[in-house]
């Protein structure tokens, strides 16, 4: 039944009636316009169902950061080892090449991991961001790493970037390119063609990054 597989949502902004992933909480939003009835909408989603139970099937399970989960970060895999002991005061991490020790009092340490992670997401983003930069002779007033949903990346006219913390788990080149789009906006605020031109120069694989951030960019949001 089709009213299982998706999450009625009333909007009064929508002008017609949409069905949306929503890669955080996994669900299909049928987002119905004010005046439009219930039964319509249904209707409209009845005969997407093919396309919902395909998207649905092909979400990328959950990724919680426990004992023995094994993460991407910045295109290596890190194991997380996690260690409990009761008598402990706080929660230390120690990260060495491929595995992240944490030990703990705590049950779910899963909060002090992200934390521990989106630092690490700041500092590696900087470095890439700055690297670049430095190429095209710009600097970057400020950098903050966020938890956006949909944007990965941001620059304002004064040259502060922001991006998400979770562009940490992307390959490589994945990375690479949001972080040269971003910097390619400290001389171009648009996206005209001497932008794509200046972000294709600055990205070690142009393609590949960009087609994997607009196929896969919601797999991101598994992570935690
Ligand atoms: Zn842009």
């Amino acid at each position: 039944m089709i009213e299982d597989l998706v999450t009625v949502k009333r909007s009064k902004r929508a002008k017609r009636v949409a069905l949306r992933l929503d890669p955080i909480e996994r669900v299909i939003n049928l987002v119905v316009p004010n005046r439009m009835s219930i039964k319509k909408a249904y209707s409209f989603a009845q005969q997407h169902e093919e396309w919902v139970i395909k998207t649905l099937d092909n979400l990328a399970p959950p990724m919680p950061f426990t004992d023995g989960a094994i993460i991407p970060v910045f295109g290596d895999s890190v194991m997380i080892k996690i260690e409990h002991n009761q008598a402990l005061k706080r929660t230390t991490m120690k990260q060495y090449d491929d595995i992240l020790i944490v030990k703990t009092y705590m049950d779910d340490p899963s909060n002090r991991i992200t934390a521990h992670l989106k630092k690490l997401a700041h500092k590696g983003l900087a470095d890439m961001a700055s690297e670049k930069a430095e190429i095209i002779d710009k600097t970057i007033s400020s950098l903050s790493v966020r938890d956006t949903k949909t944007r990965w990346g941001s620059c304002s006219t004064d040259g502060r970037l922001s991006f998400s913390w979770r562009l940490m788990f992307a390959p490589y080149d994945a990375i690479d390119y949001v972080v040269a789009h971003e910097v390619a906006h400290l001389v171009y605020m648009d996206h005209s063609k001497d932008f794509w031109a200046l972000c294709r120069n600055l990205s070690s694989n142009f393609v590949e990054g960009k087609y994997w951030m607009q196929n896969h960019g919601n797999e991101l949001m598994r992570y935690g």
